[in-house]
Formats: structure tokens, sequence, C-alpha cells
């Protein structure tokens, strides 16, 4: 019985001894296995990288590049200029779209905004108001007068179509514009004409300079306003009600 039971435990000894060699030796075969099927996919890995999967090389590449003394910096060194190349190319392609989407975007915005400030009136010229809208020697002033010195810009009271431009009775040179509205806007004496008949512009453009053609004593601008081409008004509050005080 108890040589049995010796034998039994030497058996189960043994046994036990055996079955952990085995289990060695398969640790050891599966370890190796690991080891080529690591090698051989990294292979496989590299050759799919080269071949398409960009993303792959270049997470490859870093990987290799952080394992100091391996074989792989060398391959991934001979594909550097491919495997670097077009990961770094895509996604400036992309900022590239995006920059000029924001571009154009940024030009749409800035062209909204400057016509949202764009003028809708402009004071003709600067100068002293030295006539009003009133009799005057006998006869109706139908405008009034900005003095200042010959060449001093005349500007576009409003947006509008040149209906006239050239020397007229009186005015010496006169520049008739009409406005969207109908409304009619005259300019007189200009010693200088910067605009022709049927050319648009703009509230604030300059279409002329100030000059003593005509019937005047002195450089100035003339300056009458006729709602729908009509008889004249003062054109002082006209201005006023578009946001432009004449003192
Ligand atoms: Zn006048």
């Amino acid at each position: 019985m108890q040589k049995t039971t010796e034998v039994r435990k030497a058996g189960a000894h043994r046994k036990t001894d055996n079955a952990a060699k085995r289990r060695m030796a398969m640790v050891a075969v599966a370890a190796s296995a690991v080891t080529s099927a690591g090698a051989a996919g990294a292979t496989a890995g590299a050759q799919q990288a080269n071949a398409d999967d960009v993303s792959l090389a270049s997470n490859t590449t870093l990987l290799a590049q952080g394992a100091e003394g391996s074989a792989a910096p060398q391959a991934a060194e001979a594909q550097a200029p491919q495997i670097l190349e077009v990961p770094q190319n895509a996604p400036i392609a992309e900022l590239s779209d995006q920059l000029s989407s924001a571009l154009r975007f940024a030009q749409a915005r800035e062209a909204a905004d400057l016509l949202a400030r764009a003028p809708l009136a402009a004071k003709p010229a600067e100068g002293s108001y030295t006539s009003p809208f009133s009799m005057r020697w006998g006869t109706m002033h139908n405008g009034i007068d900005l003095a200042n010195g010959i060449g001093t810009p005349i500007l576009a009271a409003m947006d509008g179509i040149v209906i006239d431009s050239g020397p007229a009775s009186g005015f010496g040179n006169w520049i008739r514009i009409r406005h969207d509205d109908g409304t009619v806007t005259v300019y007189g004496h200009m010693s200088t004409l910067d605009v022709a008949v049927g050319q648009h512009v703009t509230a604030g453009q300059k279409i002329a300079g100030m000059g003593s053609e005509g019937f005047s004593t002195g450089s100035h601008l003339h300056f009458e306003v006729h709602p729908a081409g009509g008889g004249a008004i003062d054109p002082v509050p006209w201005l006023q009600e578009r946001g432009i005080t004449i003192q």
C-alpha cells in the first residue's frame, strides 16, 4: 500500500513535471509563433503602407522612430520621402480649401459691410454757405451756394445717372444727376467735369472740381434739388433729411 502510494505520488509528481514542461514548451512555441507573426505582420504592414495605407505608414514610421536600434527605422527611412510626403500634403490641401472658403466668406462679408456703410447721401461740397434758397437780387435763387477754392471736389449727393455734363447758360458748366427716386440734383459753375452723360455715380463720388464759370462772382458750387425732376426746393432740409447738415 505504501509503495503503491509512493509510486502514485511519484507518478503524480512526474506527471506534474511533464505537464509543466509541456506547458513551458508550448509557451516557447507560442512565443516563437507570435514573434514570427509579428515580423510577418510588420512586413505585410510596411508593404501595405507602401501601397496605399497612408495613415498606417505614418504610424509605422512614428513607432519605428520611437524604437531605437530596431531594424524597422532603416526600412522606414528608405521609404521616408514617400511615406511622409502624402499624409502632410493631404491636410494642407484641406486647409487650403478651408482658408479659401474662409477668405471668400470674409470678402463677401466685407463687401456687404461696405455696402451697408456706404452713404445714401453726401454733402455736395465742403465750403462756406454763402447764399440760401431764397429771393435774391429780385429773382429766385433756386439753390444754395457753397464757396471754396477752385478745384474743391464736387460730390454726387446720391447714387444716380448723369443726365447732363457740360456747358450751360448762367452755370458756365453744369452737371445734372437723376437719382433712383426720380429726384434731379444740379451742380453749377464747375471748373472741371469728371463724369459723362449716362455714367452711373454713387453718393459721395467726385464728379467735378469747383470753379467760378458762368454767372458767378467767385469760386463756389451752386446746388439745386428738383424732386421728380420738377420745381426746385430748398436743398438744406432735403439734405438734412438725409443726414447732411449745411451751416
Ligand atoms: Zn447759386
